[in-house]
């Protein structure tokens, strides 16, 4: 039976997170789950934000379902002690190397988005985003220059195995969609880009089916607004990706319907709603669950192959909302319990 690991996590967490599990208890999926702190939570538990007993639970896990992290009692306490070192901590434990982040404006939302009605109807895209890579991750610090001038740099380099291993996400990704692939990068100033061109193209030889286009990052975050209805999957790296999936996820509405998944090499995922821990309305019954609904969707897709079931849930969530169920976030009245509720109701 596979496992679940339940990481609720802190603010907003846990109440979006009881959503979800209530939507995959309603499935009778046979699936075992596991919860353990993180987080917050953890540190205030535990003495660490990803505590090891934590830890062992995400190890045996098949997924793992994570609601989200973030205190602003922790925010004086040093860096590795942070609610948010919970996240890179399981990123590289796990080798959690793809992040898929589907964006796509749900049914009667339009006015949620940020762009007019008539172009934000048409987002339904996924961008496939390199995570353990690229700038973040390259040699940087602080130096002189000759003149004495203090100095700043992030050395940016991905090699071809990193790139190749994420081009084959994307490529999987757009073969089960429409075919369109789109490789976002700055070919034509970075080294590193060109490299990521060179290389993105050498696997399109694998994936004869999909149809395979490039375009710079500074036109993508240009035509991500003027015409969001062209793109179906971008692949691109950490930095871009870290960009223009956030400029993505408003122009598709709240930031409460917007699932991710974080993926290693062998299927194993951590799935959570895009937004954090939102202490503004922790407590108050004013989150929107979808997106960590959504969330368990992805979950049963991607790491347990269990399509139909997610097929379902994305199905009634879509109708949950055209029969007029919205949180506050959505310009609506109900609780999140009850977005839940409705949800339940939509799936029968
Ligand atoms: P946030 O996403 O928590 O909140 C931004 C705004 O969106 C807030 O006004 C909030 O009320 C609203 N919002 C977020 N989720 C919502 C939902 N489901 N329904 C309705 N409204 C929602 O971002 P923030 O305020 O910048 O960060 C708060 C904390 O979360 C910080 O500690 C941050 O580090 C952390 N964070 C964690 C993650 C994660 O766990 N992966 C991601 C982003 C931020």
């Amino acid at each position: 039976m596979p496992l679940i690991a339940v990481l609720p996590g802190d603010g907003i967490g846990p109440e979006v997170t009881e959503q979800a599990r209530r939507v995959l208890d309603t499935l009778n999926l046979e699936l075992t789950y596991e919860e353990a702190p993180v987080g917050g939570a953890a540190y205030y538990s535990d003495g660490h934000p990803l505590p090891e007993r934590t830890l062992d639970v995400a190890r045996r896990a098949d997924a793992l379902l994570f609601g989200a992290v973030g205190d602003p009692r922790c925010d004086a306490l040093e860096r590795q002690f942070r609610p948010e070192q919970a996240i890179l901590g399981l990123r590289k434990e796990l080798e959690l190397f793809a992040n898929l982040r589907p964006a796509r404006l749900f049914p009667g939302l339009e006015d949620a988005s940020a762009l007019k009605p008539e172009v934000a109807g048409a987002i339904d895209m996924v961008i496939v985003r390199e995570l353990n890579g690229d700038v973040y991750f390259g040699e940087k610090g602080f130096r002189k220059t000759a003149a004495g001038r203090r100095e700043g740099y992030d050395v940016m380099s991905y090699d071809e195995d990193e790139v190749a291993r994420i081009a084959r996400v994307g490529f999987e990704t757009a073969k089960v969609r429409s075919g369109k692939l789109c490789s976002v990068d700055k070919a034509n100033v970075l080294e590193t880009s060109q490299l990521w061109r060179d290389v993105v193209i050498e696997v399109s030889a694998e994936f004869p089916e999909v149809e395979l286009t490039h375009m710079y990052v500074d036109n993508a975050a240009m035509q991500l607004v003027r015409n969001p209805g062209q793109f179906d999957v971008i692949v691109t790296g950490n930095l871009f990706g870290d960009i223009l999936s956030d400029q993505a996820s408003m122009c598709a509405g709240s930031i409460g319907m917007l699932p991710s998944a974080a993926l290693n090499g062998s299927g194993k995922g951590l799935y959570e709603p895009i937004h954090g821990s939102a202490p503004d309305i922790a407590g108050q019954g004013k989150a929107n669950p979808c997106a960590t609904i959504l969330s368990a969707a992805m979950l049963l897709r991607h790491s347990l192959g269990i399509e139909e079931a997610a097929d379902r849930i994305e199905a009634a969530v879509t109708a949950a909302l055209v029969s007029g169920a919205r949180t506050p976030d959505l310009g609506g009245t109900l609780t999140t319990s009850e977005m839940g509720d409705a949800v339940l109701k939509a799936l029968g």
